[in-house]
């Protein structure tokens, strides 16, 4: 492949080409799938020294693998970071992060708002160790630098947020926490790289579930992590390889590559297809209310134009009939799926209170902004005529009801 000279390639090309050479792999355009447990030492010597991190190579695959190191390339520079880690599933990526850079005492201010299984990890999991939880509304920035201290480790959110879509500027949690010392984590599954870049904007790190819109096909469990080298390292050697063991399988590696290749092409057409259902659902007499960054109704709009190159393909919405007309409504869908995850080809739709947001009570969820009637839509990559035909049969019924 040939590259021209200081001009960086865009963001598809070294999607589909960075750190690859076929022509030392054989010629194969396809890389190669390393389906190896262990490498093996030229000599005792030289395994010692791989040991003791004097000498580069591959030692055992809950460590590194060739397979995974060319997605961890290819995850660093969309991201825009120094290094990139590949793990069992965004859950996995979570853990070993949160595991490598806590201590018991250690206070970490989170959203109000987190996917249901982070929510169940911090509160239920790190609690228990002796770390400080403490959930503070992000959407204001002012109420982040008012909680922070000298006790406060890791800054933690995920924007968009999941189910309820807040936002959370990064540049200014970013500035505030690194004036106390605190590191900033950002799951940026919802927005992916190709539509906000947290480390450019001033995070630490940033973790992604690759299930969802990097892998992009609904056929792989996957996480991924990018940060500095340093951070990333010592994730790999603490978090990965000692406290969570949550290494990624090199197969999926390559699945995960394959969704990568077309991420800026199907952002593109979630993207638009999302905007268009948004529309479509705000002007409904159904339709109480409609979460979607690219509506001018969106609380946080001048927000999501400044830090996101399009809203995206997630919507969140609330019918006038509550959970009640959501339920008949999803009841009545013929094409689209009732599915948790998202980001894949087929247009999913869920209940976050009784599905991914059940690890909340009642009352965290009322608490933390996620109401009982509210829907989670991922636009798919069909024709949007079909996804809004799918949707117009079967709020015909909620509509006369609300009538
Ligand atoms: C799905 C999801 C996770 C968890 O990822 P898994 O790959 O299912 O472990 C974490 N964060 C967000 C925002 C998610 O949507």
């Amino acid at each position: 492949m040939t590259s021209r000279k200081n001009t960086p390639q865009g963001f598809s090309t070294r999607a589909i080409h960075h750190a690859y050479d076929a022509q030392a792999n054989e010629g194969a355009l396809t890389p190669p799938l390393h389906l190896t447990s262990t490498f093996a030492f030229e000599t005792a010597e030289a395994g010692a020294e791989m040991f003791a991190g004097d000498r580069p190579g591959h030692i055992y695959s809950r460590i590194s693998n060739p397979t995974l190191d060319l997605l961890e390339q290819r995850i660093a520079t969309l991201e825009g970071a120094e290094a990139g880690l590949a793990l069992s599933s965004g859950m996995g990526a979570v853990t070993s992060i949160m595991w490598t850079l806590l201590s018991p005492g250690d206070e970490v201010l989170v959203d109000k708002t987190l996917y249901g299984c982070t929510f169940a990890f911090m509160r239920h999991g790190l609690q228990k160790f002796g770390i400080i939880i403490r959930h503070v509304d992000m959407t204001d920035v002012a109420n982040l630098e008012a909680a922070i201290s000298e006790k406060t480790a890791v800054v933690y959110f995920e924007t968009p947020a999941n189910p309820n879509m807040r936002l959370v500027d990064i540049t200014a949690a970013s500035k505030i926490a690194h004036a106390h010392g605190a590191k900033v984590v950002v799951d940026n599954t919802y927005a992916t790289p190709y539509l906000t870049r947290p480390i450019e904007l001033g995070a630490d790190l940033v973790l992604h579930s690759a299930t969802k819109y990097l892998g992009g096909h609904g056929d792989v469990v996957a996480g991924l992590v990018a940060g500095s080298a340093e951070l990333v390292q010592d994730i790999r050697l603490i978090g990965m390889k000692d406290m969570t063991g949550a290494v990624m399988a090199p197969f999926n590696a390559l699945l995960v590559m394959r969704g990568i290749k077309t991420l800026a092409l199907r952002m593109e057409r979630h993207c638009s297809t999302a905007a268009l259902i948004a529309d479509w659902l705000e002007a409904h007499p159904a339709v109480e209310k409609v979460h979607y960054p690219g509506l001018q109704s969106f609380e946080q709009y001048d927000l999501a134009c400044r830090q996101m190159a399009q809203p995206g393909g997630m919507i969140a919405f609330e019918l006038k009939g509550g959970l009640t007309a959501g339920r008949q409504m999803m009841n009545r869908l013929q094409m689209i799926a009732r599915a948790v995850s998202l980001g894949d080809a087929e247009t999913l739709i869920q209940h976050p209170a009784s599905m991914t947001h059940s690890t909340y009570t009642p009352e965290e969820r009322a608490e933390h902004g996620i109401t009982d009637g509210l829907v989670r839509l991922s636009a798919g990559l069909e024709e949007p005529e079909d996804i809004l035909a799918d949707l117009d049969h079967a709020l015909a019924l909620a509509n006369m009801q609300a009538a």
